[in-house]
């Protein structure tokens, strides 16, 4: 086919691929990382309350309920908290905002999908760092001159957790660019592995965590950064310079509403981590290799039939997990943890095809 001349101006990029969403609500789905379980109740009693007349009116731009909540919830000020469309929005406007050095931002070889995409589609150099056999990072891959550093803790879709005194040599070693660690499933890691107290202490720091998994509310798009008054400002302002109405009226009460029910979070995030455990006991015994998981997935790969053929047969009984025909990591399934019940109905599954 012939090229227009205007296509010779298109911005052109290869998007990000995000995992699929069956049409039919019949199956077992453990493909996304979705949380297998409602919002908190409190957010449904708002739903039911929520008078519709609002929506003539703008959202508030600055989302101001939401980001006092989660400020109240995390300790923070106001001053110190983004919010946006998803940790995905948050983290294309971070970098937008931090990473306009020439040279190159640095990540993981193996890691989110969607680093490279942002990197693309905003010009922005970027070199991959490969990760140790065991999937772990290391650090002095990170000691180099660089232009933007960010990588997901725990890792995705390896699950391995990063200490946080190995985020601060990594933060400490870079004061001359801006550090985002994209905390998407920290709340499964348990206590203290969060790398956010470094915030106080380093203003080159930016954490990213997310609604999407540990507080149920994919659906709704919130994600939020923290970080020192400046990171935030500088995000801000490129923000409002591009769309400033991107938050909707109803997703930022219900956020804030979410922010409130710790004992609701708590317990759901718990139930997750027993599922998650016990999973690991199942995979094991089903001949599966897999690294010790801080997150609500687990990547496994399995040692009698590929993980290909794996993923196809239980694509066929209705039961959706992650396959990536990628270099090395094609040997894995990411399996995301669901109900006790949907564990079993794929545990099942897997004895089936891989002793059939
Ligand atoms: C899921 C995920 C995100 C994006 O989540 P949102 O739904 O956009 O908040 C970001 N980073 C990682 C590593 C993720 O797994």
């Amino acid at each position: 086919m012939t090229e227009n001349k205007w296509e010779s101006y298109v911005r052109k990029v290869v998007p990000y691929t995000p995992g699929e969403q069956p049409k039919n609500n019949n199956v077992v789905k453990l493909n996304t990382n979705e949380n297998p379980y409602p919002p908190c109740p409190s957010v449904r009693e708002l739903l039911d309350k929520f008078d519709v007349s609002q929506m003539r009116l703008y959202p508030a731009p600055d989302s101001e309920i939401l980001v006092n909540a989660i400020a109240e919830r995390y300790g923070l000020k106001s001053s110190q908290i983004f919010v946006g469309v998803g940790s995905d929005d948050v983290i294309s406007m971070a970098f937008m905002t931090f990473f306009g050095s020439d040279k190159p931002v640095l990540f993981p070889d193996i890691t989110y999908s969607f680093y490279d995409v942002w990197a693309d589609v905003y010009r922005i150099p970027y070199k991959t760092c490969p990760l140790n056999q065991d999937f772990t990072i290391n650090p002095d891959d990170y000691k180099t001159e660089n232009g933007g550093i960010i990588f997901p803790n725990p890792n995705a879709p390896t699950g391995v957790l990063e200490s946080v005194e190995m985020i601060e040599d990594i933060v400490k070693s870079n004061p001359d660019s801006v550090v985002i660690i994209d905390e998407a499933y920290i709340d499964f890691a348990g206590d203290g592995t969060s790398c956010l107290p470094l915030i106080q202490k380093y203003n080159n720091l930016l954490v990213v965590q997310t609604y999407s998994k540990s507080r149920s509310m994919a659906g709704m798009r919130i994600g939020f950064a923290m970080g020192n008054e400046k990171l935030i400002k500088y995000m801000n302002d490129v923000k409002f310079s591009v769309n400033s109405y991107t938050m909707n009226t109803v997703t930022q009460l219900c956020g804030a509403e979410s922010m409130k029910n710790e004992k609701y979070f708590t317990e759901t995030v718990n139930k997750i981590i027993k599922t998650r455990e016990r999973s690991k006991l199942r995979l094991a015994e089903l001949g599966f290799r897999f690294t010790d998981s801080k997150s609500n997935f687990i990547f496994a790969s399995p040692s009698k039939k590929s993980a290909q053929y794996i993923f196809s047969e239980l694509k066929k009984r209705g039961i959706f997990v992650r396959y990536w025909d990628k270099f090395v990591i094609c040997d894995y399934l990411r399996i995301s943890i669901g109900t006790d019940n949907e564990m079993d109905r794929l545990f099942n599954a897997l004895e089936e095809i891989l002793n059939g």
